[in-house]
């Protein structure tokens, strides 16, 4: 199946495999009375943002506008406003569903409850969504954007990142990165998002915009259909990407200085390594309340290879595994099921640990809901049966 087709593994597209595209189906409809939106399962965070700030209203979504609704729906969802209102996710109301068997069902807390709870982070394994109904919430304009600091002062603000990441107001969610400038000078970023009174935003921010002090402070009053968009071109599509990812509860010194040091030797300018967080309201949903189980993570931190040229596929490759591996001591264990690759490249052990505590439930709604394995190439839950 493919929503939004912007899984990094690939996992929507089979050599030889018939592909359910969802990419005709992205109508999204506000009702602003109730403040939900229902959106096809193929739409992308920007229609979806476009769409309900027009009522000046939002829900957590994916920090990139082209990415989908779909796969990021169904894998927990982070994204800027997650501070608040929890994962994408969290703010899953209802979903209409057809199973393998070409059954339609309306999926929801009081309707085929327990798929409910398993389309919440268990990925695209049960069948085709063809539309999600959201909570929506009065949101913006934000005070927000990304802060820039030389990378001679990396481990320190990356230090900072942490230090703030672990203190902050539900009001605030944020990322740090390792990346580089359109002219190729490395650098470390704090981008941050404040939804919610301006001015209280402006003193919860004062140590990250004092720091240094940055390179470039671009952290502005902003719509938030612009926010959804600050880090898009980074990501155009055509160019050729590598993820790999794992769920962090802290984030010591040691693991920064491998992220520099590894970070360093980058074969690829674009590439980027970063910090994305859960969000305080995130983490505070119980971790068996929903298939998404990492509720106490900080954050995901992960490692994005991004080039341009074919023949150097192997290098980058190599590089964001050699990352990954060395990153691996200080995170959980655990992958985020929106970046795990095949089971083929994964192994059985990480696809569980993907899932922790809830793989064995969602390994009974697979029996239920596709027990053929007719969706298989995808978040890899398997049927036992
Ligand atoms: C540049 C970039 C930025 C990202 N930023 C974030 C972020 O901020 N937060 C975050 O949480 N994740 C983020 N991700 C990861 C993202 O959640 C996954 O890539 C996700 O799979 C994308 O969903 P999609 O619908 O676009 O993908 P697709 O490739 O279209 O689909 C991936 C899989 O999801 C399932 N799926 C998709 N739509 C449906 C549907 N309607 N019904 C049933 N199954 C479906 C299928 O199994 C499908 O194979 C990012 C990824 C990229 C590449």
């Amino acid at each position: 199946m493919r929503g939004g087709g912007h899984n990094a593994p690939g996992v929507a597209v089979r050599e030889g495999g018939l592909m359910i595209d969802l990419a005709g189906m992205r109508s999204v409809r506000v009702d602003p009375a109730r403040r939900t939106a229902r959106a096809e399962g193929g739409a992308t965070w920007a229609d979806f943002d476009r769409e309900t700030q027009a009522f000046g209203l939002a829900t957590t979504g994916g920090a990139i506008s082209h990415t989908g609704i779909g796969g990021l729906t169904l894998g927990g969802g982070l994204g800027w406003l997650a501070g608040r209102y929890g994962l994408v996710c969290d703010n899953l109301l209802s979903a209409d569903l057809v199973t393998a068997d070409g059954t339609v069902l309306i999926v929801s807390p009081t309707e085929n409850a327990e798929l409910f709870w398993g389309l919440r982070g268990g990925g695209g394994n049960f069948g085709v969504v063809t539309s999600f109904e959201y909570q929506l919430h009065l949101v913006g304009p934000v005070l927000g954007g990304p802060a820039l600091y030389p990378f001679a002062k990396a481990k320190e603000a990356l230090i900072l990142y942490r230090d703030f990441a672990a203190s902050i107001p539900d009001e605030v969610n944020t990322l740090g990165a390792l990346l580089n400038s359109p002219d190729g000078d490395p650098g470390a970023a704090i981008a941050v998002c404040y939804n919610g009174s301006l001015d209280a935003g402006e003193r919860v921010l004062r140590d990250i915009r004092a720091f240094g002090p940055p390179l470039a402070d671009d952290i502005a009053p902003t719509p938030y259909c612009k926010i959804q968009t600050l880090f898009d071109e980074a990501f155009a599509r055509g160019r050729r990407y590598y993820f790999k990812s794992n769920f962090t509860r802290r984030i010591s010194d040691d693991a920064i200085d491998t992220l520099i040091e590894h970070f360093r030797a980058a074969p690829s300018r674009q590439s980027i390594v970063y910090f994305q967080q859960l969000g305080n309201a995130a983490n505070r949903v119980d971790p068996t309340a929903t298939a998404f189980s990492h509720r106490d993570a900080l954050c995901e931190w992960g490692c994005d290879a991004v080039w341009l040229d074919p023949a150097a596929d192997g290098e980058n490759i190599r590089w964001a595994r050699e990352l990954a591996e060395a990153m691996r001591p200080f995170t959980t264990g655990s992958d985020y099921v929106n970046h795990i690759g095949l089971e083929t490249e994964e192994g059985t052990d990480r696809i569980r640990a993907a899932y922790g505590a809830n793989y064995d439930r969602l390994a009974a709604l697979k029996n239920k809901y596709d027990p053929t394995n007719l969706f298989r190439h995808n978040q890899n839950i398997k049927p036992t049966a």
